[in-house]
């Protein structure tokens, strides 16, 4: 699982790391709110472990940009402060889970299975900045506005969304047989997302992925 931790102690910040990384996972560590806000919109990631007090950009506003973006990944806030006010607020925001400083990594690794088996898989609904695909309707969403799409846009669309930003190479966007209709969907699809600040960048010679503008955040 590829993690997000953001945590300013270095310290505590090596130690979840090593353990994590002990766990077979894929760890990028970061002590910055901004930092973490800008890979965070870069996506990729399955799960952001994120301290409170940071600098930069607290901790809280780090998960509510990223729910305003409507980005789906467990989050877990991590915190000195105890109080019941805050832990609310947390979990308001969109946090999934809360742990206090101090804690043992073992209760951090169970609180992250708790999490990833409450969010039972794929839902039916993800999305990606201001783009949601509602799967069970097959219903698309761009800034809340209804978008319409032919079955094929909606496939191309929905792997890249599912791709949170990685890079989705062109065989797997292909149908079968379909020669270069490939390149006449993203055609068809790029002007309709840009005026949302939602880019499908050619990775040449490998794939598309989906990007946000950088202008809109
Ligand atoms: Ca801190």
């Amino acid at each position: 699982m590829r993690i997000l931790l953001v945590e300013d102690d270095p310290e505590l910040a090596r130690g979840i790391t090593e353990f994590l990384r002990g766990q077979g996972d894929e760890v990028a560590a970061v002590g910055d709110g901004m930092e973490a806000d800008r890979l965070l919109q870069q996506g990729g990631f399955e799960f952001a472990l994120v301290d409170v007090g940071l600098p930069g950009l607290g901790g809280y506003e780090v998960v509510r940009r990223a729910r305003n973006r409507r980005q789906r990944l467990p989050v877990i806030l991590i915190t000195a402060r105890d109080a019941l006010d805050d832990r609310i607020y947390g979990l308001d925001l969109g946090a999934d889970d809360y742990l206090a400083k101090p804690f043992q990594l073992a209760e951090l690794a169970a609180r992250m299975r708790a999490v990833l088996r409450r969010g039972g898989g794929e839902s039916a609904q993800i999305g990606f900045g201001p783009l949601t695909l509602d799967g069970e309707g097959r219903l698309a969403a761009l800034d809340g506005q209804p978008l319409a799409l032919t079955g094929r846009e909606w496939e191309v669309l929905e792997a890249l969304v599912r791709a949170d930003g990685r890079t989705v190479p062109r065989e797997r966007l292909q149908a079968e047989g379909s020669g270069n209709a490939l390149e006449v969907y993203v055609s068809r699809l790029r002007p309709r997302l840009e005026t949302a600040g939602l880019l499908i960048r050619t990775v040449r010679g490998f794939g598309y992925r989906l990007e946000l503008a950088r202008d809109r955040s």
